[in-house]
């Protein structure tokens, strides 16, 4: 199937973006395509003008900042996986995306924006997102808002993004504590994407310590959208990492699910989801803490 015919627009700037999304009706960004081309040739979507955000250079870049650092929504998965700022600042993170399926052509041009923006509950920056408590930069016609990871992602393909709004970078701060970051990803066979997918961000009260000042887990695959697995993390906050507290809190895990929330379908059943939860939960710390 080819695409239905569209008009094409190409962005100069944040602010020239934002001028096009509120003139033209019925446009739509593009950043690196990968999710939105498949779309368009299935034609599940068929917006009257793409707006080519691609050439935005105030988009572009991995910087450190006072707080921690900037991640441009242009970003590609292939810029954070090589990141070695994000490697020292935010493990997590690379951890995560190194699991992104499609091959290195994917990796070279899909961003972090497109990914965030789309929100699929397979996807694995929302989780690695959630887990670091990252903030998320938006810019639309009323100017700058930053909102954190947990209230950008609100249900499957939905986001709080409104009319005219672009994501322009991510935000995560540096602790400034030894941390440590893994990821565990079941792997649904056709798509590449989550069945489930655990993040962990741990963080430790000193630098020779192994015990736990914060622990963070979330989901990804698990609900409609990224979730926290609160009950995992209290079984770890101020005890030491070993394999009787990583076991404790693989087994806790559960605890706190919302069953009808898990997600049921096609991919995966809810119960197959739910047996899932507590061995990735295991697998995630243990990436975390080798990592
Ligand atoms: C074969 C294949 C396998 C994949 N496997 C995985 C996987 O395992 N895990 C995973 O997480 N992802 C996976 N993806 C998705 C991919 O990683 C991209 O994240 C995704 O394609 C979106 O990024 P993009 O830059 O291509 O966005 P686009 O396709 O250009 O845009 C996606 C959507 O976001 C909007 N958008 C883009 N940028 C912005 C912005 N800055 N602000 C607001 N809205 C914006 C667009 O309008 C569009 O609606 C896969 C993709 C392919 C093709």
């Amino acid at each position: 199937m080819h695409a239905e015919p569209f008009e094409y627009a190409r962005a100069e700037s944040i602010s020239h973006a934002v001028r096009l999304l509120e003139e033209i009706e019925d446009s739509q960004l593009l950043a690196g395509g990968q999710a939105l081309i498949p779309l368009l040739k299935k034609r599940k979507v068929a917006p009257g003008t793409l707006i080519d955000i691609s050439g935005i250079d105030e988009l572009h870049g991995i910087a450190q900042t006072d707080s921690g650092v900037r991640i441009g929504a242009l970003s590609t998965h292939k810029e954070i996986t090589s990141s070695d700022l994000l490697d020292d600042l935010v493990p997590v993170l690379p951890a995560a995306i190194a699991k992104i399926s499609g091959g290195i052509q994917v990796h070279n041009v899909a961003t972090i924006g497109g990914n965030i923006a789309r929100a699929h509950p397979a996807y694995d920056y929302p989780g690695a997102l959630r887990a670091s408590e990252a903030r998320i930069h938006i810019v639309g016609p009323d100017g700058e808002q930053i909102v954190p990871a947990a209230e950008f992602f609100c249900g499957a393909c939905k986001t709080c993004l409104e009319e005219s709004q672009l994501v322009t970078a991510v935000a995560i701060d540096d602790w400034k504590q030894k941390r440590c970051g893994g990821y565990a990803k079941k792997k649904e066979p056709a798509s590449g994407g989550s069945v489930i997918g655990i993040a962990t961000d741990l963080l430790f009260e000193d630098a020779d310590s192994s015990r736990v000042s914060e622990a963070r887990i979330a989901a990804n695959g698990f609900q409609a959208h990224a979730v926290r697995i609160t009950a995992a993390e209290e079984a770890l906050r101020g005890r030491r990492i070993t394999p009787e507290t990583i076991e404790s809190a693989a087994s806790a895990a559960g605890d706190d699910r919302d069953t009808d929330a898990i997600l049921d379908n096609k991919k995966a059943s809810a119960d197959y989801r739910e047996a899932l939860l507590g061995p990735y939960v295991r697998r995630s710390l243990q990436k975390a803490i080798s990592n």
